[in-house]
């Protein structure tokens, strides 16, 4: 076996219970600590002056003591004066031993390395690290950085740098323990380090001028591994994509006569956009490989009919298809669509959610196991335990950037009572460009709906500053006079969905207190199921005037009557995440307008963004834009579920290396597909069920 491939309880001074420590931070073999990387460097290889040192400058310095005192003051603690030639500064200790206290004796030569702070009598070191230098003559700097490893709990950086230093020696010692599955020719061509010399960099820097190049990750050594952990989660996609094709699928070939019955039974007619795509995905079912599609498309671009008809695909040739949104609110919506599109065929919608109990659920269950149910509409629900399809055709996921990976994975599985892998839809309004989509969607391939329906006019968006909220106010009165409705959006930054409900609350007082004639109700994430349902009805209804909401009407909900946003705090939000928002108006035929009401003062990134919000309705130009500015570690690391994580690659830091990396990693697909499985266990692990999504 692979030394590297042993748990590290297999080095020298690591017992079970060390072990476990190192478990926690993903080190169960030794090979995982080549790839735990030094967080910084500590640079011991030169003495600063002491007199040189400023408050806040991390240094070793060199000094012999003057005095040593206990100082009874306020904590009880040990105060060492050493100097040089050029100053003094006061070594401090809170938990010192007799022995150590003696051991500073006057004229004692004593070397330090720690961060210098203004304290009671001029510069002080709290608790650096110190020796005592018995031998001046023979008194050596360390010649290499000291590398500097995220911790966890009863693990010291002394133990962490032990284990690798053993785990380096293995690899120095066999050189053929590490495989460095970069050919050469790229590594050439990348100008790269080989993996082994990468690695003993990266943990043993030897020039102390490599010091600023790790510090800020510039350096080729570092860059390498993180080219190599990109092309991996590349590559995973890549292979996930081959493993699905080598599935077998039902194959839905439709049925012509319904299909046309269908579309000439919409209400409207259907984009060239909607066409095409429809087209695409007819093509995927007809054959015997399971489809796995994502249709992009912005907001009110028409998805969701696109998805009614990929579901009729599968009805009409006697399966089942499921459809899976994220929240309860959406769910209903599609059901209410799907019922009404449905409603000229045999064909029993069923909506299945969270809420539902008892007798009715168990129906539904039924209908779903025996068959009689062809379309099953959902919340995360669709998927749990005891929910069983008789013939799953098709799974379709809404507004999928907000699922995880897994459960895109879980309802795919419900497919496999009839052997058979299902067909699989996946949706979304926030578009992610080029470059990073590869990193998530490369298993996919891309439907794009680049049309709106006709007669939509581009929201008229205005960004100005609270302080002007009493004109905003008046004009909502002037707006629900006309008889039209709007939405009024709270956000705050808090993660905490409580405060952000409470501010909500308040402002639904406040404005429903300024508003007098006006009908205010309040929706928030913090309500029951069925209260936001009633509610969302009697805005659809136009029973309520004005709603208050915090960021839950994010996704989805269609009220053509509400034209007139204002969102609060819009600062605060991503620019997709407020081109979601925006996108619950503008779905009428009459003008319609969002006002971005921020906080004064906004900075000068801030002012930025949102006028990109102003000037355009295009979520695709927004993030593009958006990743002008702010670079993809910020765009990506907004969207909470269904991101990939990286271990050392930042994309932020590393977005120079995403040009690469779809190219080279074709052509590694077809020149080294044996490397795939090992880059795998190395960069993804116990992650890398994921890759069979
Ligand atoms: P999204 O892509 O954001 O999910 P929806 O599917 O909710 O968009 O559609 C937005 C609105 O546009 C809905 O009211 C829908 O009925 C309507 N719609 C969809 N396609 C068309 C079309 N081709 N012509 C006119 N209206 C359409
Ligand atoms: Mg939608």
């Amino acid at each position: 076996m692979n030394r590297l491939q042993q748990p590290v309880s297999a080095l020298a001074g690591i017992g079970a219970q060390t072990a476990r420590r190192f478990e926690k931070l993903g080190i169960r073999v030794i090979q995982d600590l080549l790839f735990h990387l030094p967080v910084r460097y500590e640079d011991r290889t030169r003495l600063t002056p002491i007199g040189s040192l400023a408050a806040g400058m991390t240094a070793m310095i060199a000094g012999r003591v003057e005095f040593a005192d206990v100082l009874p003051r306020g904590r009880k603690s040990l105060i060492v004066r050493i100097a040089d030639d050029t100053g003094f500064i006061s070594l401090k200790f809170f938990h010192y031993s007799a022995n150590q206290f003696h051991a500073f004796a006057p004229g004692v030569l004593v070397s330090c390395f720690g961060e210098a702070r203004y304290g009671y009598a001029g510069l002080e070191m709290t608790h650096p690290d110190y020796q005592i230098v018995a031998d001046a003559e023979h008194f050596a700097l360390d010649t290499r950085l000291t590398p500097v490893y995220p911790l966890t709990e009863g693990l010291s950086q002394n133990a962490i740098r032990k284990a690798v230093k053993q785990a380096l020696a293995l690899c120095t010692h066999d050189s053929r323990l590490l495989t460095d599955w970069l050919p050469e020719r790229l590594l050439r061509q990348l100008r790269f380090p080989a993996l082994q010399q990468a690695i003993q960099t990266l943990h043993t820097p030897g020039e102390p001028g490599a010091s600023v190049a790790l510090q800020n990750g510039s350096h080729p050594a570092l860059k390498r591994l993180a080219f190599e952990e990109l092309l991996t989660h590349y590559l995973s996609l890549r292979r996930a994509k081959g493993v699905n094709q080598s599935c077998e699928a039902p194959i839905l070939a439709g049925d012509p006569v319904a299909a046309d019955h269908f579309i000439r039974r919409l209400p409207f007619p259907l984009t060239t956009a909607q066409r095409r795509v429809i087209g695409e995905i007819a093509d995927n079912c007809r054959k015997p490989q399971p489809m796995m599609r994502l249709v992009q498309g912005d907001v009110g671009s028409g998805k969701t009919v696109v998805a009614a008809y990929a579901a009729l695909l599968a009805i009409s040739s006697g399966y089942q298809a499921a459809v899976m949104a994220p929240t309860e609110l959406l769910a209903e919506q599609h059901y209410r669509n799907f019922s009404q599109w449905f409603s000229h065929f045999e064909t029993k919608v069923v909506l299945l959610t969270g809420q539902l109990k008892g007798k009715q659920r168990s129906e539904i269950l039924a209908a779903l196991k025996d068959g009689s149910a062809p379309i099953a509409i959902g919340t995360h629900a669709l998927f749990q335990d005891g929910v069983e399809f008789d013939r799953l055709g098709l799974c379709v996921i809404d507004e999928q950037h907000r699922f995880g990976v897994h459960q895109r994975l879980a309802l795919r599985e419900k497919g496999h009572q009839s052997g058979l892998r299902p067909h699989q839809l996946v949706m979304t309004a926030t578009p992610i460009p080029r470059t990073l989509a590869m990193l998530q969607y490369s298993d996919l391939d891309i439907s794009v709906i680049d049309e709106l329906p006709p007669g939509r006019k581009p929201i008229v968006t205005s960004v100005i500053p609270a302080d002007r909220r009493g004109e905003v106010i008046a004009r909502i009165s002037g707006w629900v006079a006309q008889k039209k409705q709007a939405y009024w959006v709270c956000t705050l930054i808090e993660e905490s969905e409580a405060l952000q409900c409470e501010a909500a609350e308040k402002t639904a007082e406040l404005l429903a207190e300024a508003l007098p004639s006006v009908r205010v109700a309040l929706i928030h994430g913090r309500m029951k199921a069925a209260e936001k349902d009633a509610i969302m009805q009697a805005f659809k209804q136009h029973q309520v005037d004005l709603l208050v909401a915090t960021t839950v009407i994010e996704v989805g909900v269609d009220v053509p009557n509400a034209g007139l946003m204002i969102i609060e705090n819009p600062e605060r939000l991503g620019l997709s995440q407020l081109h979601q928002l925006r996108g619950r108006v503008g779905r009428g035929d009459s003008d319609s307008y969002c006002l971005l009401m921020y906080q004064a003062p906004l900075s000068e990134m801030a002012r930025q963004r949102l006028g990109i919000l102003r000037d355009s309705n295009d979520g695709f130009v927004i993030a593009e834009k958006d990743l002008e500015l702010r670079g993809p570690g910020e765009v990506l690391g907004t969207r909470q579920t269904g991101a990939v994580h990286f271990k050392i690659a930042d994309l932020s830091r590393d977005a120079d290396l995403l040009d690469n990396i779809q190219q080279i990693g074709e052509q590694f697909f077809r020149e080294a597909p044996d490397a795939i499985q090992p880059l795998c266990d190395r960069w993804l692990g116990a992650s890398t069920a994921y890759a069979e999504v």
